[in-house]
């Protein structure tokens, strides 16, 4: 590792902000940036894209809703050539769900570069369409290292033509037991291309690969620096037995409509679910052995604003990209201070405020110490005895999420459901939330006291000229 750009430095500091006409893109990429409205590149693209755009290989730390996805993907869209139908760049995720998130995000930088094709190559389905795809070519391949592996294997995949390989998410790749698999695919990889390596923390995998995998990469590092006015932070003293229950007051007090609850370990989440269940609230949890299918369905009810509260490890929590979480809970404290702040950055985010509540015994309060000392904050103390216990009322989400047999397979588009709902129906835009299309199912919030009745009218109508099945989830 060469250079050191260390965050308090002057180039980094006066990167945030700055405006995405002085790289070398082209004009066309220039105008789909000012059409997505991407004005101002974020910390991470300010760093890291004049460097990789350069073509120097890259070791950058970010953390997630950082804009990682457009600092790789700009470099690699401006090397792609459309007119070579091969494999030209290779993205490498840890669960289909973040390569879902990245294939999107390149479509969308890609939108006037030329014909490009995309394919997301991904465990949990059956090589054989992949396999067909694959033959017909395409340009940019992302996935998983072990459904890479496996075509590499099988000699579906071809990598003599790549020019880039992103690492994405490459610590919770390592946590996966994931090392071997993209060791083996970065040793198909020729030796002249341009390597990426995005991670949130450097755990001691990470140097391996890149003294393995890297020359001579470029160090970006941004130490997460959470305005004390956005993030707002406070401790709560509790005993151990008192936890789980002070979860359900701290959620009655700040009535936060969506949370991400924070625990060291899934049977604490188990335990947690059922406490808050018993009390009437709207909690769901995720876990590594869900099917792909409940896992979405989750993440879709958690995002469109009719769950309050997702219950979850980290290795769970990882790499969700959710906007507009009012607060974070720490039902336990992690021993690890970054991870800490990991955990609390994820509210707060963009223009809005966000409360970041720790529950911490006696036997934690070193832990405190270093996150302070860590985050250089001095830890506002408070009592659960001053937590006005007067509001009883349940906490209610704002929506209920309807699941509409019919997705992607059937060419629905969420105009579709969202036509359906307004027109002949009759209900307005504002009572409309988030609309979701999956491969099978189309997902649509609607405000909750028009559940019922939205399902009805949607079951007697027709969406793209088709009569639908339409259930309302309630949990
Ligand atoms: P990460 O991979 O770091 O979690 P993403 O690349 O998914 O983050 O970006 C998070 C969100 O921010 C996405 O919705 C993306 O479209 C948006 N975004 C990225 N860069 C910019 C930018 N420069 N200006 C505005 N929005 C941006
Ligand atoms: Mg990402």
């Amino acid at each position: 590792m060469n250079e050191i750009i260390p965050s308090a430095s002057p180039s980094v500091a006066s990167a945030a902000g700055r405006s995405f006409n002085e790289l070398p893109l082209s004009p066309s990429m220039q105008e789909t940036l000012r059409q997505l409205e991407y004005l101002t590149m974020t910390p991470i693209q300010a760093a890291s894209l004049p460097l990789a755009l350069a073509g120097h290989d890259l070791i950058a730390q970010a953390k997630t809703g950082s804009g990682k996805t457009a600092a790789f993907a700009l470099p690699l869209l401006t090397r792609l050539n459309p007119r070579r139908f091969a494999v030209q760049a290779m993205v490498l995720c840890p669960t289909r769900e973040l390569a879902d998130q990245v294939t999107q995000e390149i479509r969308r930088l890609a939108r006037s570069e030329g014909h490009i094709k995309i394919l997301t190559l991904c465990g949990g389905t059956t090589m054989r369409p992949q396999r067909a795809s694959l033959e017909h070519g395409a340009h940019i391949v992302v996935g998983t290292p072990g459904r890479i592996m496996d075509h590499l294997e099988r000699g579906s995949l071809n990598l003599e033509a790549l020019n880039t390989l992103v690492l994405d998410e490459a610590d919770r790749m390592l946590d996966m037991g994931f090392y071997d698999d993209i060791a083996f695919v970065a040793k198909q990889c020729p030796a002249g291309r341009q390597t990426l390596l995005f991670s949130a923390t450097f755990p001691e995998g990470i140097a391996r690969l890149a003294r393995q995998f890297l020359r001579k990469p470029q160090e970006v590092k941004l130490l997460e620096q959470h305005e004390g006015s956005k993030i707002r932070q406070r401790f709560y003293e509790v005993k151990h037995e008192e936890r789980l229950q002070a979860v359900a007051t701290l959620l009655k007090h700040y009535r936060p409509v969506s949370t991400l609850a924070f625990c060291n370990t899934r049977q604490q989440c188990r335990d947690l679910l059922e406490v808050l269940h018993k009390q009437g609230f709207h909690a769901l949890t995720l876990h590594g052995e869900m099917e792909q299918r409940d896992r979405d369905q989750v993440l879709i009810q958690f995002a469109n604003r009719s769950c309050s509260v997702l219950v979850a490890t980290d290795v769970a929590a990882r790499g969700l990209d959710i906007a507009q979480l009012e607060a974070v809970i720490n039902v336990d404290v992690t021993p690890d201070p970054e991870v800490h702040i990991h955990r609390i950055g994820r509210t707060g985010r963009a223009e809005e405020d966000g409360w970041a509540l720790s529950l911490c015994s006696p036997a934690d309060k070193r832990r405190i110490a270093t996150i302070a000392h860590m985050m250089d904050i001095e830890p506002e103390w408070h009592t659960l005895g001053s937590l006005q216990s007067g509001n009883d009322a349940p906490l209610v989400p704002p929506m209920v999420t309807l699941p509409i047999l019919g997705g992607r397979k059937e060419k629905f588009r969420p105009g579709d459901v969202l036509g359906a709902l307004t027109g002949e129906a009759g209900f307005t835009r504002e009572q409309v939330g988030k609309i979701t299309v999956t491969d099978q199912t189309t997902y649509v919030a609607v405000a909750r006291n028009i559940a019922h009745e939205a399902v009805r009218r949607l079951s007697a109508g027709k969406v793209k000229g088709k009569t639908v099945k339409v259930r309302a989830l309630t949990d």
